[in-house]
């Protein structure tokens, strides 16, 4: 084998949209490409010894936020007993302050931005000379007609157990300062078409999960709406065999064409993430957010209320500008719409967004470390940002994992932020943890903690205990229902017995 192209996935179950691009486009180099992809956490010398079976002349590496430690530690291995191999970086860690990494000052070449066709270039120029002398190659970006997609490459296997990510369209045309996006001009769509050909072709094959990668997907609506019919047809066709499609939406662009569409999908059908991110118009102002608050909470409620998709709203603590009274509002007001979840992020700054030009006068600290999470800002010191971190992972184990959907009422009550906080500050000094907490330890901590708020042993136990019988019955009760698809991610399954 002669190019291997290679990346850490962070979970098995994601296969990598990206090299499947790559090896697509590789042209005549094609038959002598394969991929062979890793899951983080997976020993350097194991992976290295993989790598190296394979004999390659040149390993091409993916490099993301989640894996560029690890995968600057292959590269080092690699350099140390392979020095022969020719390593070429692409991806988005690696496609912005290129002069600081050591991962890049350990490789051979790198792509920045788009690699479809500088990849193959480049690869080519390696293998037959002349040998190129840049190290770093920007990425063309070629018209979009022109990019072979990758969707075959999707082995059965894959079909059968892993994710499927799929692009309708690349890019997004908004420019909010904390998002990589933002960097784009515009968005760039796919022929429809010969995309939608591509959808069909991997429904046949089995295909029943489907993950759009669009930043935007309700961007053009006459896009969105004949995508949401080639899936509502397919429920129509085989209602026993159901699909499963996820989107990522702007909240405030919600026509009443695309809600006639979105309320004809039944249960366990269809999923929206939503970034709201904050709610306050000075922070969106700063970090250059358009979005009109208003109309965001009126098409979530509408969502929440009159369609049956299943509802992941986004915030993220530690942006400039916002103290915690600021994001407790947010986050109350989101709680009152009713999602069913919400995902209760802390800000990280990936290389290349333009949110460090508030570094100064907002006091911004980053970990100097991936994910390069915030530590703190001028209006949350750091021991806060600890607060919220572990209200972030008590929130999703609690709140989002939907196993206590009727109890987490009770515990927020009328001051959802505070009343959750309070809990949090709460668990953490009994367990001094935030991983590794068994479900039965959790609930009985739970019930403890209602004890703790006046509710009576007796009641909270009950409350507790009729959240996984309530679980039973409704799952019971929904196999008279349609069926969602076969392998709905397991939350948004319990958020539909809820
Ligand atoms: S956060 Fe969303 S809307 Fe904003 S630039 Fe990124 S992808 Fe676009």
């Amino acid at each position: 084998m002669t190019i291997l192209l290679s990346t850490l996935n962070a979970r098995y179950a994601h296969a990598s949209l990206g090299l499947r691009y790559l090896l697509a486009n590789m042209g005549e180099l094609q038959g002598r490409t394969r991929l062979q992809e890793f899951v983080i956490g997976a020993k350097t010398t194991e992976v290295v010894e993989k790598l190296l079976s394979h004999a390659p002349r040149i390993i091409g590496f993916g490099v993301y936020i989640w894996n560029v430690d690890e995968t600057t530690k292959v590269v080092a291995m690699l350099k140390r007993i392979a020095p022969g191999i020719t390593i070429v970086l692409g991806g988005p860690e690696v496609s912005h302050e290129t002069g600081d990494q050591d991962i890049i000052r350990m490789a051979d070449y790198l792509v920045t931005g788009w690699g479809d066709v500088t990849f193959p270039k480049l690869c080519g120029d390696i293998l037959d000379g002349p040998k190129p002398l840049m190290k770093i190659h920007a990425g063309a970006q070629p018209p979009m007609a022109e990019i072979a997609m990758p969707y075959a490459l999707y082995t059965d296997e894959d079909i059968a157990h892993r994710t499927l990510y799929v692009e309708a369209s690349r890019g997004c045309p908004f420019k909010c300062e904390f998002c990589l996006s933002a960097l784009d001009k515009t968005a760039w769509p796919f022929g429809l078409d010969t995309f939608l050909g591509e959808l069909e072709s991997l429904h046949a094959r089995g295909a029943r999960l489907f993950k759009f990668v669009d930043r935007t997907f309700n961007l053009n609506i006459k896009t969105s709406l004949k995508i949401m019919q080639f899936f509502l047809d397919k429920l129509e066709a085989n209602p026993d065999d159901p699909v499963y499609a996820h989107f990522e939406l702007v909240p405030d662009h919600l026509p009443d064409a695309l809600k006639e569409g979105i309320a004809k999908f039944p249960p366990g059908a269809l999923q929206f993430e939503i970034g709201i991110q904050s709610f306050n118009p000075e922070v969106q102002a700063l970090v250059s957010r358009k979005q009109d608050n208003a109309k965001a909470a009126d098409n979530i409620r509408w969502l929440c209320e009159h369609s049956n998709a299943h509802m992941h709203v986004d915030l993220i603590a530690g942006l400039p500008g916002e103290d915690m009274a600021s994001f407790a509002r947010g986050f109350d007001q989101l709680v009152a719409l009713k999602p069913h979840e919400i995902q209760f992020g802390i800000l990280k700054r990936l290389r290349g967004t333009p949110i460090i030009r508030h570094t100064e006068q907002y006091g911004l600290v980053f970990d100097a470390y991936a994910p390069y999470t915030i530590l703190a800002t001028s209006l949350i010191d750091f021991q806060t940002m600890q607060r919220l971190v572990r209200f972030s992972r008590y929130w999703d184990l609690v709140a989002n994992s939907g196993r206590f959907a009727n109890t987490i009422e009770r515990m927020l009550a009328d001051a959802p932020f505070d009343n959750f906080m309070a809990f949090s500050d709460w668990i953490y000094s009994k367990t001094d943890a935030t991983h590794r907490i068994a479900l039965d330890r959790l609930a009985n901590l739970v019930t403890q903690w209602l004890q703790t708020r006046g509710m009576g042993k007796e009641e909270a136990t009950l409350l507790v205990g009729r959240d996984y019988a309530g679980r039973v019955d409704a799952t019971a009760a929904q196999a008279h229902a349609p069926r969602p698809a076969a392998g709905v991610p397991q939350r948004q399954a319990r958020h539909l017995a809820a």
